[in-house]
């Protein structure tokens, strides 16, 4: 099921920001935000309706509390600012608090936005760290099994104990993953996530070979990486795999 975008959970703060700006309201700026489609302007949007404000404490001898700020989150309703909470904010817009972090990390000190630099003109290599880590974290989530036919000629490959038949395929559930998992990250393309797959897991094999993938070969590798095992358990494992193995070959 994938989940759509829309409106977080109310805050649970003292001011009730979802009353305070009222529920046509809240649907209505989260419609905008959605509406406009296009990263650089919703993060610039983001960072017109945060201010920065010194925060008011009591006189002490430390000069450095003169310079603690706090932030503030505004929306606009029928032209009048009204301040709410970072979670309300966040929920109205129907982002993560993290995703406001990062906009506002994109400034410059007299609040002009930074031009977003993922993937501009196709070129990649320059997508971000981010958007190649769900990719990494997305290969990661699929099962793999061994089997006795790569153990013997390469031991070090895998193969995805899927039904999947394409990397193309493997891209396509990436999308929806990355909807659902990571809603404010812009999938990379096709072509990225083929180049990380080929780059970091080349001994992922995506077809399995039908009779030579063996679950008791698979037990015996997740035993022999478990920390908790002792040194004469990992040795009696070894040597307990190897019978299993033998048997397989002459069988
Ligand atoms: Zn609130
Ligand atoms: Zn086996």
């Amino acid at each position: 099921m994938i989940r759509g975008r829309q409106v977080g959970q109310g805050c649970s703060c003292a001011k009730k920001c979802f009353d305070l700006v009222g529920e046509a309201n809240i649907q209505q700026l989260f419609t905008e935000y959605w509406a406009s489609g296009d990263w650089d302007i919703q993060t610039a949007y983001l960072q017109k309706q945060t201010t920065k404000v010194p925060v008011k404490r009591r006189r002490t001898n430390n000069e450095d509390n003169m310079h603690i700020c706090v932030r503030l989150y505004h929306v606009i309703v029928e032209d009048t600012p009204i301040t709410v909470c970072k979670d309300a904010f966040a929920s109205i817009h129907g982002i993560s608090k993290s995703h406001i972090d990062r906009s506002l990390t994109k400034v410059t000190a007299s609040n002009v936005p930074v031009k977003d630099q993922r993937g501009k003109n196709g070129d990649h290599h320059k997508v971000s760290e981010e958007v190649a880590k769900t990719v990494i974290e997305h290969i990661k989530s699929f099962p793999t099994i061994t089997s006795h036919y790569s153990r013997k000629t390469c031991p070090s490959v895998v193969y995805l104990d899927t039904d999947i038949v394409s990397r193309r395929q493997m891209y396509e559930l990436y999308i929806t993953w990355l909807k659902e998992k990571y809603p404010e990250i812009v999938a990379c393309t096709f072509h990225y996530y083929d180049d990380i797959f080929k780059m970091k897991f080349s001994n992922v094999k995506l077809y399995k070979p039908r009779k030579d993938t063996c679950k008791t070969c698979d037990i015996y590798a997740v035993r022999c990486k478990d920390p908790s095992l002792s040194t004469d358990d990992k040795r009696d494992n070894e040597i307990r795999h190897s019978h299993h193995l033998a048997k397989a070959e002459t069988g």
